[in-house]
């Protein structure tokens, strides 16, 4: 783990230095200069920081804030140090963000005591916050395609048509579905279903933008999102995919299986009062595409 130290007088930091003994898998780095020590904090991931108060340019509670301000060192832990005994300051601090005080001259044991601890407590959180991660990714994505599930996919198309709504820009959507699928199902088996399903996400994705929102909305059923573009915009995507889509068969270990898919476009509009209303469009384009023979991409006008 990282532990920094930041003090402005040098002989205080070769003091503490020399005073916090040895831990162990405990690597450490000092600076004089906070400007410096903020600069490293950047690219470093940095454990704990016992944090002198009183220097010049950046005091210790600027420090935090500064410091705070980078979302990934939301949970470095800080020792605050000061000689003085100002309380309102230390309360500043630990409003600010430090975690814990300690006054100058520092004992010892008890500078040992609280590393050993908030070394504790921060192993604790960045585990806890990779476990919510895990969570959060595995509450929102479809295991098989790795693409959003459905409640997560209609949360972000609901938070995109605001979005867009709010800021009058177009705003379209895609349904599209593999033709039929049951035949790869019964002819191949569910395994190679399976492979067919993951196939058919993986050659969507690189064809959307990063602002697209792409999910699984049940079987072999997949939606698109796409802030931003017009109906003639999404219909053009729409056939980026199919012919993609056609151009070589799905690879699967039943051999390689060549599918089509249909597509449904469109647009919202000011009469829409939720994303639902053009979803349901787009859904009405995808039965045409199916009705008028498949492996086309039908338009909502
Ligand atoms: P169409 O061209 O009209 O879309 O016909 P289709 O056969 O593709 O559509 P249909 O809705 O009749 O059948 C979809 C099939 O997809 C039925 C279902 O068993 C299968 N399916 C749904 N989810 C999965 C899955 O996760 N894995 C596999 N292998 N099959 C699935
Ligand atoms: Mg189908
Ligand atoms: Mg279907």
């Amino acid at each position: 783990m990282k532990l920094l130290i930041v003090d402005d007088q040098p002989f205080m930091l070769r003091n503490i230095e020399r005073q916090i003994p040895e831990i162990p898998d405990l690597e450490l780095f000092s600076f004089a200069d906070p400007e410096q020590a903020l600069a490293w904090c950047q690219d470093n991931d940095v454990d704990l920081i016992i944090l002198d108060y009183v220097m010049p340019k950046v005091n210790g509670v600027e420090f935090i804030k500064r410091l705070r301000a980078t979302p990934e060192r939301e949970n470095t832990m800080i020792l605050m140090l000061t000689a003085v005994n100002e309380p309102e300051l230390l309360l500043q601090a630990l409003a600010q963000g430090a975690n814990d005080f300690l006054h100058k001259p520092a004992n010892l044991l008890e500078m040992k005591a609280r590393i050993l601890s908030m070394l504790r407590l921060r192993v604790a959180l960045v585990g806890l916050q990779q476990a919510n991660r895990e969570l959060t990714r595995l509450a929102t994505t479809d295991p098989l395609t790795e693409t959003l599930n459905r409640r997560a996919f209609l949360e972000r198309a609901d938070a995109a048509f605001s979005f867009c709504r709010r800021d009058d820009k177009p705003l379209s959507a895609i349904m599209l579905d593999i033709d039929h699928f049951k035949r790869v199902n019964d002819g191949f088996g569910h395994a190679a279903g399976d492979a067919v399903l993951r196939g058919f996400a993986v050659r969507v994705a690189p064809i959307l933008r990063g602002m697209d929102i792409f999910g699984r909305l049940g079987g072999e059923e997949f939606a698109i999102v796409l802030p931003g573009l017009e109906l003639q915009g999404a219909v053009k995507v729409a056939e980026r995919i199919r012919e993609t889509v056609i151009a070589a068969p799905m690879p699967t270990d039943q051999g390689s299986i060549p599918i089509t898919s249909s597509f449904g476009a469109a647009c919202a509009r000011q009469s829409d009062a939720e994303f639902a209303a053009l979803l349901h469009r787009a859904d009405e384009a995808l039965y045409a595409a199916k009705s008028n023979g498949r492996d086309r991409v039908e338009m909502s006008v």
